[in-house]
């Protein structure tokens, strides 16, 4: 089955992905505020989570399932606002879905999941794989780390309070075109060796990690497309062109040098690229 996916950088790791009539967002957070993090290099703990529900409307319409990969303000903080708007189903773990129900996005929505599951949905697949976030620093430690499971906890009310919550790789599969997302230089290498997709989204590669670029672009069989995400400075504005404040555009030659073959697709903030087809 020949399918066409069209994809939509919502900034961040944010992705819209349309294909065979349905959509799925990865990380759907379009909500920026200052948090220290971009400017300054230290992140203000304290800083408020606040849900822009004028640009959530902008940017995201509907949704048919919602991707979580963790638990931090740049990937759910919009979710109490986007879950009940679209209705959608949100994979996440345990903890993410507790800080979700902690904010009253409604139970039934929720699917926990762990790595491991693949699902079918109606127009497309997606399959779950276990993973890790980026440690930083010499010490290689995980901003905002922790978990919450068991209970749902005090409703988060600042970004310190939406913690990591363990991280989640995702395939996301309609008809012959595949995306994967989760490449941070903490994919385990081990749980997607044979994973073969059409689109590899690639963050930037953090000096923790050995070789994490030309490791993850072999374990993947060099695919054919690789995207960059998560490279803008998130506390300018999405509707500007994006502030390559993790390197981005660099990425493209580290990607060329060790798969001379996969094509890189740099988009811009809200530009759109279709696969397949
Ligand atoms: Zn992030």
């Amino acid at each position: 089955m020949t399918s066409e996916v069209t994809v939509r950088w919502l900034g961040t790791n944010a992705w819209e992905l349309k294909g065979n009539g349905k959509t799925v967002l990865v990380d759907p957070w379009v909500t920026r505020f200052r948090t220290g993090a971009t400017k300054e290099s230290d992140w203000d703990r304290d800083a408020r989570l606040e849900i822009d529900e004028t640009a959530v409307d902008e940017h995201i319409g509907e949704a048919d399932s919602v991707l979580i990969t963790h638990g931090h303000w740049d990937h759910i903080a919009d979710l109490p606002y986007v879950a009940p708007k679209t209705g959608a189903t949100v994979l996440g773990t345990e903890t993410h879905l507790n800080l979700l129900r902690a904010q009253d996005v409604p139970g039934e929505q929720l699917a926990e999941v762990g790595g491991g599951e693949l699902y079918q949905f109606d127009g497309y697949t997606v399959e779950v794989f276990r993973a890790s976030h980026n440690a930083g620093g010499k010490h290689k430690t995980i901003l905002f780390s922790g978990m919450r499971p068991g209970r749902v906890p005090k409703r988060p009310k600042t970004i310190s309070d939406l913690v990591e919550g363990g991280s989640l790789a995702y395939l996301v599969t309609f008809g012959d075109v595949s995306l994967f997302f989760g490449g941070t230089s903490a994919f385990h290498e081990r749980e997607i060796e044979g994973v073969r997709p059409t689109v590899l989204f690639l963050q930037t590669p953090s000096p923790n990690y050995p070789r994490p670029v030309e490791r993850i672009l072999a374990a993947t069989g060099y695919p054919p497309y690789v995207v960059p995400t998560h490279w803008d400075d998130y506390e300018e504005p999405l509707t500007e062109p994006a502030v390559d404040w993790l390197g981005g555009h660099a990425l493209g030659d580290r990607v060329a040098e060790a798969s001379p073959e996969s094509e890189f697709v740099l988009l811009d903030h809200l530009e759109s690229a279709t696969f397949g087809g």
